[in-house]
């Protein structure tokens, strides 16, 4: 059995466990325990306000833990982060009020700057040789400026609309974050296993995303052409058909590619083409 310490409600509460299930870790969450077990897999998860997660996988109280980089690096405790998940993206930023010109990192000499990220704040300010002082506040930090509390904030920005609600503009980008997988490191030959087995299930998802299956009837005289246009993962699977002159022809394609490639398979001669959704790849 292994325990991993996720956000109880917020932003990163829903897409860690959508991830979980993604890789067949079914939790039930329903009945609102702070502790529960998956049916099918031998891990049980924490739950636990998001602050608290980089400190109980230090100690040990949990072997793993899905949290913001942004709060693994703000508490500082002696963590590994063992895989970058994708999703919780945001920045933590430097702003100012929109209507003041804006000089360059030494805008902020002498000047009070409120923030939840002290030590993220304090080491970037130091390895500019700014010095600032530095107002803690837990919550609202954006309307610090208009309150009269500080000069600037350091806050979290995703799309920036926040920032525009308050009159404010971001002119620092200093800490990129996204939702991470970390270990305490202390994890025991069990656990060690259970989390190879995790790490293996999140790189087939990683692979499987975005990926779509096609297949379509091919003039042979083209399929040298077709091979050509669709690199799979080692060479399209190529099948006959009973009519002498064609053959059916399977492939992976990036979605992003699909439309495109779609088009010049239908230049060749391709038809009656398939295109399927693709679960799981396992290389
Ligand atoms: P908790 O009650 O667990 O302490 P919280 O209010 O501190 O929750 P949330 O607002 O739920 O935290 O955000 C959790 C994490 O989501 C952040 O630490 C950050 O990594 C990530 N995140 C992504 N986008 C945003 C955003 N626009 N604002 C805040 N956090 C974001
Ligand atoms: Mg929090």
């Amino acid at each position: 059995m292994l325990r991993i310490a996720i956000q109880s409600k917020g932003r990163l509460n829903e897409e860690s466990t959508a991830m979980l299930k993604e890789i067949g870790i079914n939790i039930d969450d329903s009945k609102r325990k702070y502790l529960s077990k998956a049916a099918n897999f031998p891990v049980e998860m924490l739950y636990l306000r998001d602050d608290d997660i980089p400190g109980v996988v230090a100690n040990g109280s949990a072997s793993l833990g899905i949290v913001g980089l942004n709060e693994v690096a703000e508490k500082g405790y002696d963590v590994q982060v063992v895989e970058k998940l994708g999703f919780g993206a945001c920045r933590i930023s430097l702003a100012i009020p929109k209507a003041v010109e804006y000089t360059g990192v030494e805008y902020f000499e002498g000047k009070k700057i409120a923030t939840s990220y002290p030590k993220i704040l304090k080491e970037f300010l130091d390895s500019k040789g700014v010095s600032a002082t530095i107002e803690v506040i837990t919550g609202s930090v954006e309307i610090a400026p208009a309150a009269g509390i500080a000069d600037a904030i350091f806050d979290i920005v995703s799309s920036g609309s926040t920032l525009v609600a308050n009159n404010l503009k971001e002119v620092e980008v200093v800490f990129e974050s996204e939702a991470v997988l970390i270990s305490g490191g202390n994890l025991s030959e069990e656990e060690q296993s259970i989390l190879a087995e995790i790490q293996f299930r999140l790189e087939s998802a990683r692979i499987s995303r975005g990926k779509k299956y096609l297949l379509m009837n091919l003039p042979k005289s083209a399929l040298e052409e077709a091979i050509r246009i669709l690199p799979a993962m080692r060479s399209p699977t190529v099948l006959p058909l009973a009519d002498e002159g064609w053959c059916s022809l399977h492939s992976v394609v990036d979605n992003k590619d699909l439309w495109e490639k779609v088009r010049q398979l239908k230049e060749i001669g391709a038809e009656g083409i398939l295109v399927l959704n693709v679960d799981k790849i396992i290389l």
